[in-house]
């Protein structure tokens, strides 16, 4: 039997999201407020190939007044877990947003953000009218991070002393990814290795599922975790914007997105990730 101290005990860590959408619950589960999309996906993802990679979903559970959708706590057990998660594919926003985006509408608050990013993307005419439309404003806003060319970017990273990092909109090429795993996993080979071997098997699993034929999968991530016990796993999670597509579409993953073809350069993502965690085993 195990002695009581030696019980494992559970530290949640949150990277994304707003914080009061989540509770910890007793039984190594982590409590996520429940969207029907997600809901969905989770189930058809317990039927799927790509099931070893996703956390468990047990269901839902109404606690007051919201409900919640039960999923394993994928930090459950461990004392100093170092996690990072990264948001995959080449757009963050559904093409169903992107056209009910598409009024003539003009907001002030997006040209603000914009003109204090990078006010030289600005055009003349948007200056003028100090506002632009949030159709314009959802397709900049990937360009400032790695997510349109790299296909994937760094929403946050924890280290074993719990301090958080969130802003890596500077990171623009493979190179620089690269630096950032090496920090991230403070170049232990071990921990780089079994990262790049659950990514490619991943690859594989992705590759067998249906789920994945028939999903526009959008604002979902890796989340990387490793702790010091333990070996270094990746898990795919966060389902709330991913949508099936109609049977007549056949989603390839790998290529750009073009309005309308739903693609979403998941692999693109998958592909940088492994591509970087290779440069880092042989730096
Ligand atoms: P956003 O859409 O802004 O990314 P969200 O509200 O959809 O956020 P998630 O992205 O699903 O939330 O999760 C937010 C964070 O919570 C993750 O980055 C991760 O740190 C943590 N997290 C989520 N699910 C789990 C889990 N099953 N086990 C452990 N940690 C989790
Ligand atoms: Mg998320
Ligand atoms: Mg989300």
């Amino acid at each position: 039997m195990m002695h009581w101290s030696l019980r494992r005990q559970s530290s949640w860590a949150q990277l994304a999201g707003h914080q009061g959408n989540f509770q910890l619950s007793s039984e190594g589960e982590v409590l996520k407020l429940h969207n029907e999309e997600e809901a969905k996906c989770l189930e058809r993802l317990m039927r799927d190939p790509l099931r070893p990679f996703v956390p468990e979903f047990h269901g839902t559970v109404t606690r007051g007044e919201r409900c919640y959708i039960r999923l394993e706590d994928l930090l459950s057990g461990l004392r100093k877990p170092v996690i990072m998660d990264c948001k995959m594919g080449v757009r963050t926003y559904q093409e169903e947003e992107l056209t009910k985006a598409k009024t003539k509408d003009l907001r002030s608050d997006m040209y603000q953000r914009m003109l204090k990013i990078d006010p030289s993307t600005l055009s003349e005419e948007e200056h003028r009218q100090r506002g632009v439309t949030k159709w314009r404003y959802l397709q900049w806003r990937d360009t400032t991070s790695s997510t349109s060319t790299l296909g994937f970017r760094i929403e946050g990273i924890m280290m074993e002393d719990g301090s958080v990092q969130r802003d890596f909109r500077q990171i623009k090429t493979l190179a620089q990814v690269t630096e950032a795993l090496l920090y991230f996993t403070r170049k232990q080979l071990d921990v780089l290795k079994a990262y790049h071997s659950r990514l490619l098997a991943l690859s594989d699993a992705l590759r067998n599922s249906r789920f994945f034929r028939t999903h526009e999968v959008i604002g979902s991530s890796l989340l990387f975790v490793h702790d010091p016990s333990s070996m270094a796993s990746v898990w795919m999670i966060d389902f709330g914007k991913t949508t099936p597509v109609q049977d007549t579409i056949k989603l390839r993953h790998n290529i750009p997105w073009v309005e309308g073809s739903r693609e979403d350069g998941y692999l693109i993502g998958l592909t940088s990730l492994i591509t970087s965690l290779s440069q880092a085993i042989s730096a």
